[in-house]
């Protein structure tokens, strides 16, 4: 039997952090930082993959270096300071694009001087920052392990940022040496973006791909642009060696992509299993993808 504080400690282990450390991480080249609220993993030259597995959104931000400055794409909770790591991994400019404005990727833009936004009302809205969101990821049952000494729960919000230029599909960074290019992949949010580093077969895909259920239940999500900016990045497939999105695991191969488009279209047509989730939201499964739709699901046949 165990001790009953170990007993109590045991309980409060939130399911999603049972199965932590993912195994997929032991192939993955780990880099040092100071802040164990982060883990740095080296996925490709110059690539940095930052995840926060302290968190149930396991976010994934990554610091992609040129010869001349950085992109950061995302920038995480704001739990910790992403800053402080980035200045760990280069000392060259670091400027920021998100994937998209939710929260739980937007959360270190205050701490950066230029921010590349896209020009929707969506983006506009969140870069002034907001309490609720952000309130509800540091809920017990939403942390595994310790939030950072000296964290404030109350202080806890989305800070705002400035956004310094506005961005659009095909807009190209050159990062000296590397150029990244912007995806427009609206769907799960208007202003949703991947971003894809062509010589290198890199392709970023945000929130639209991760290798796990896929959220696509908020008011803001447009189930018609998600099927259309799944199959663009589907088509581009076989230009690209790595996927790397958002949450859970950095890397994918991209026959992923092909596969997505297709299970996302068989779910709209009422294939695959559902199970409820919560209140008003339902998992449609289907060849190995999860989808968490609103329920009714908006668009079904
Ligand atoms: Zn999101």
């Amino acid at each position: 039997m165990l001790p009953a504080s170990l007993a109590a400690q045991t309980r409060t282990i939130p399911e999603w952090c049972k199965p932590l450390p993912r195994p997929e991480y032991k192939a993955l080249m780990r880099v040092p930082v100071s802040d164990p609220w982060f883990e740095v993993y080296k996925v490709a030259p110059g690539t940095f993959a930052i995840y926060e597995p302290h968190q149930a959104e396991e976010v994934i931000s990554y610091l992609i270096l040129g010869t001349k400055q950085a992109v950061i794409f995302d920038t995480g909770m704001g739990i910790s300071s992403i800053s402080r790591v980035t200045r760990q991994l280069t000392a060259k400019p670091v400027v920021v694009l998100n994937s998209h404005t939710h929260n739980d990727h937007v959360g270190g833009n205050s701490e950066f001087m230029f921010v590349y936004g896209m020009d929707t009302d969506f983006t506009r809205k969140n870069a002034l920052g907001s309490r609720a969101d952000a309130q509800a990821e540091i809920a017990p049952d939403e942390i595994c392990g310790n939030l950072p000494p000296g964290f404030n729960r109350k202080m806890y919000v989305t800070k705002k940022w400035k956004i310094s230029r506005f961005v659009h599909d095909g807009f190209k960074i050159n990062l000296g040496a590397r150029t990244v290019e912007i995806i427009a992949t609206p769907g799960h949010t208007p202003d949703s973006i991947g971003l894809i580093d062509r010589a290198n077969g890199l392709l970023f895909t945000g929130d639209t791909y991760y290798p796990a259920p896929i959220w696509l239940y908020r008011p803001e999500t447009d189930m018609d642009a998600y099927v259309a900016s799944v199959t663009r990045l589907a088509a581009l497939a076989p230009q690209v060696q790595m996927v790397l999105g958002a949450h859970n695991i950095p890397v994918a191969d991209p026959g992923v992509l092909p596969k997505l488009a297709d299970a996302i279209v068989a779910v709209r047509a009422g294939k695959g299993e559902v199970k409820a989730e919560g209140t008003g939201k339902a998992i449609h499964a289907f060849q190995g993808f999860k989808f968490l739709l609103a329920e009714p699901a908006k668009g079904l046949d």
